[in-house]
């Protein structure tokens, strides 16, 4: 049989159209192009594919059921190792991962193993009738702070188990990220919201609006009779530049912008949560961040959408696609400049004037690159003279994010690192007894399956405590 050579394309919106609607992009195989990229894989014996993913996938075997046309039990593979596959199949960057592995990439493109498993779990969430049973109560209470996917991956897995879990959320809704940050066009809510409902119809109690630190503490979950604890409160705390101008009006960090849009719905006419729509926009950042915020400002109705990135096209961190997409829509990239200073209009003579404070542009600096960092990237540095002006009404910042000293402020024992993580061993054991920890907490910002990952490790670590432990 003929090698095909290319992944089957994934049908997506034509990027004049979706360019002005929060419908999702990449639209999904059908039946039967699923099964042709299935034939592309080789169903190599050592498996590589496996290695490359952080949950480890069984992703031969699901293939070849998908090959078969048996895509419940295609499905039910996955789900014995990650809990969120709609989620991953649209979100993780497989080329970095499974797909970097994958055998067929050596002379060709990759099996489409991330389209093949969004194909697979949407097949399921389309057609299944299974409804999710309690198992039989252990007794053991167990807390999580957060719902992204540590917190929700840690819950799933020990419900399973019969473990009395409690979620408390700060936000009112719960998803993490995956419902505040990454946006509808590339991850509809409603899947979110499947995740949760499945997990709540495992006996998973989901407590919103509750922050710990403030409405209750770690020590307080103990007190209530909660014998573990969780942290999976991820990295939301967004950093700043530190230039002139980054409190005026008008400049966002990402983290807020996404969140008004997302969460607090303020795409919908219907909706009063103010937000930026329209004028000029620069998003600070190379990012999948930074690419969300610059493509939701546009859908928003931004007139003009520049990335200010200080690397160039090659170092670019978002992933391959989601820059694709933002390139087909028209975001206007402004590689090798970063900012020195956001300028605002002042009208002294009138400090009524409406318009005072606001953002009016934002002056850059033009770079080249220098020698590699620590992390080999090679070190962008500035050109003496070369500053120039954009003349803009917003400015986004995504420049990476932390984790939020909360929760190490208000628990005693809990040690982080110079960056704000929480230190925890090869368990997810913090240096608090029965307190562990996982996912952007712990390693700053990173990617939904180390996420989910480290939810998985934590979960298995407090099963083994307690049953060692004759709890
Ligand atoms: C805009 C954006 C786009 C991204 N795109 C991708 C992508 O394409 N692919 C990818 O793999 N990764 C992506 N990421 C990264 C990924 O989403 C995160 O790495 C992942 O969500 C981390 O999961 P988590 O469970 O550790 O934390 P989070 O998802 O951050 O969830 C933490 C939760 O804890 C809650 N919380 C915080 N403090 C408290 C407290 N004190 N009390 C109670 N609750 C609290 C928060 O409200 C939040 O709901 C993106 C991130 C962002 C922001």
């Amino acid at each position: 049989m003929a090698i095909i050579s290319k992944k089957h394309e994934i049908p997506t919106q034509e990027a004049k159209v979706r360019a002005h609607n929060f419908d999702e992009v990449a639209l999904g195989y059908s039946a039967e192009v699923a099964v042709e990229e299935s034939k592309r894989c080789l169903n190599c014996k050592n498996k590589p594919c496996v290695a490359g993913c952080p949950v480890g996938v069984n992703i031969p075997d699901f293939i070849s059921l998908v090959k078969t046309g048996d895509f419940e039990g295609a499905y039910q593979v996955i789900n014995r190792t990650s809990s969120l596959p709609a989620v991953c199949g649209r979100v993780c960057p497989q080329e970095t991962q499974c797909e970097q592995r994958c055998t067929m990439g050596i002379k060709f493109e990759p099996v489409g193993i991330g389209r093949l498993e969004r194909f697979v779990a949407d097949y399921h969430n389309d057609n299944a009738k299974a409804v999710a049973v309690k198992p039989e109560s252990n007794g053991i209470k167990v807390a999580i702070v957060g719902s992204g996917p540590s917190g929700l991956t840690c819950a799933g897995d020990l419900a399973k188990k019969g473990y009395e879990v409690s979620v408390f959320e700060a936000l009112h809704t719960a998803g993490g990220v995956l419902v505040y940050g990454i946006p509808e066009f590339r991850l509809p809510k409603s899947i979110v919201k499947k995740e949760v409902d499945g997990l709540k119809a495992l006996g998973v109690d989901i407590q919103t609006n509750v922050v710990i630190g403030k409405t209750l503490t770690v020590d307080e979950l103990f007190s209530a009779g909660y014998k573990a604890v969780f942290i999976g409160s991820g990295a939301g705390l967004p950093n700043f530049m530190n230039i002139p101008g980054e409190s005026l009006k008008g400049v966002y960090s990402a983290n807020e912008f996404l969140t008004r849009s997302n969460l607090m719905k303020a795409f919908r006419a219907d909706c009063t949560t103010p937000i930026m729509k329209g004028g000029v926009v620069a998003v600070v950042g190379g990012g999948n961040v930074a690419m969300d915020a610059a493509r939701t400002a546009l859908r928003l109705g931004a007139e003009k959408v520049y990335i200010v990135y200080r690397r160039s096209m090659e170092e670019i961190p978002a992933r391959r696609e989601e820059v694709e997409h933002a390139i087909e829509e028209g975001i206007d990239f402004r590689l090798l400049c970063n900012p020195v200073e956001i300028l605002g209009y002042k009208n002294p003579g009138n400090p009524k004037d409406l318009k005072n404070g606001f953002v009016v542009g934002i002056k850059c600096i033009k770079m080249e690159l220098g020698e590699p960092d620590a992390k080999g990237r090679r070190r962008p540095v500035p050109i003496a003279g070369s500053e120039f002006e954009l003349k803009v009404g917003t400015v986004i910042m995504a420049i990476g994010t932390s984790p939020n000293p909360l929760i190490k402020n208000t628990t005693e024992g809990l040690n982080v690192n110079e960056r704000g993580g929480i230190i925890v061993d090869e368990k997810g054991l913090t240096s608090k007894p029965n307190v562990y920890a996982g996912g952007d907490a712990v390693t700053g910002a990173a990617t939904v399956i180390s996420a989910m990952g480290a939810g998985k490790i934590a979960a298995k670590a407090i099963d083994e405590y307690f049953t060692a432990n004759n709890a």
